[in-house]
């Protein structure tokens, strides 16, 4: 079956599926974009993931270019044609096309839509969550807004790339304090010796995660503890569980950081419960 792609109001084969050179998002990464998890065929989470949406729009000063409706249509539009029950929806939006200048483009320019969907391997990722995933440590060199989810994302897919090379999963951003601030494409977690879950308060150094709301909802619910606050590397070294969250990939272990085993070097029990609770907290369209 050959994948859809949305494209600026029309469904499109993928391999037809283009954007113009000058549209301001291959220029100037000059866009935004999200993530939502698809289960059963039906979006995770879509009325906060759509909540983020606008809000980085706001900060970017992009038009919204239809409304939620709308754009709820086109995704599950995409969802069904490419028979998507478990996977992802991505929804990319720039500020649309126009002679290369730096400064904004004419008013009435319109933004660019591109939604696309694909199914994940489910089971695979089952395998790699229930052995844990390795994590390495890199500076955090990215800009100051990164809770706009923009997708200017170029020290992410170089700190990516460093954790593969490292045979690593992902990699976490520390800060100039020496603080982790989170991963390349998920947000950081640690459970303390005396088993406080810890994660760093949701400021401009942080993406605030839907799944990280999503599941700090969990957490209050099943009465652990919780703090809101940063935590070095050297507090993660020693921490007994370590985790990660992310729509992709919900609650993912983490067993080994910079090459130190974690814990007991295998999944723990928090971050595995936590995994297994997460779809009870999050809302389902
Ligand atoms: N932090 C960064 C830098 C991300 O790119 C992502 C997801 O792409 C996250 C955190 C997790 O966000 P969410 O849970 O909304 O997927």
């Amino acid at each position: 079956m050959s994948r859809i792609a949305y494209v600026n109001g029309r469904y499109l084969p993928r391999a037809a599926a283009m954007v113009h050179i000058e549209d301001r998002g291959y220029q100037f990464s000059d866009g935004v974009y999200e993530v939502c998890e698809v289960r059963g065929g039906r979006i995770v989470d879509e009325r906060r993931h759509l909540d983020r949406l606008e809000r980085s729009l706001g900060e970017m000063r992009i038009a919204m270019p239809m409304t939620r409706a709308a754009l709820d249509v086109v995704m599950r539009e995409c969802i069904r044609r490419n028979r998507v029950r478990g996977g992802i929806v991505y929804l990319q939006i720039t500020r649309g096309v126009a002679r290369r200048d730096h400064a904004f483009p004419p008013a009435g320019t319109a933004p660019s839509v591109v939604v696309t969907a694909r199914n994940l391997d489910v089971a695979a990722n089952e395998r790699v969550a229930a052995e844990g995933i390795a994590v390495i440590t890199v500076p955090d060199n990215r800009w100051a807004r990164v809770d706009i989810k923009a997708i200017a994302l170029l020290p992410n897919v170089l700190a990516k790339q460093a954790a593969r090379e490292r045979g690593a999963r992902e990699a976490w951003f520390v800060d100039a304090q020496g603080f982790v601030s989170e991963g390349s494409s998920t947000n950081a977690w640690i459970v303390t010796a005396d088993g406080k879950v810890v994660t760093r308060q949701a400021d401009q150094g942080i993406l605030r995660g839907i799944t990280r709301a999503v599941l700090l909802d969990a957490i209050k619910a099943h009465g652990l503890a919780l703090e809101e606050r940063p935590f070095s590397v050297d507090e993660a070294y020693a921490a007994h569980e370590a985790f990660v969250t992310a729509a992709s990939q919900i609650v993912m272990p983490v067993v080994r950081i910079d090459g130190r085993a974690i814990g007991e070097g295998r999944p723990g029990p928090v971050a595995t419960a936590l995994r297994r609770e997460f779809h009870r907290f999050a809302e389902a369209g």
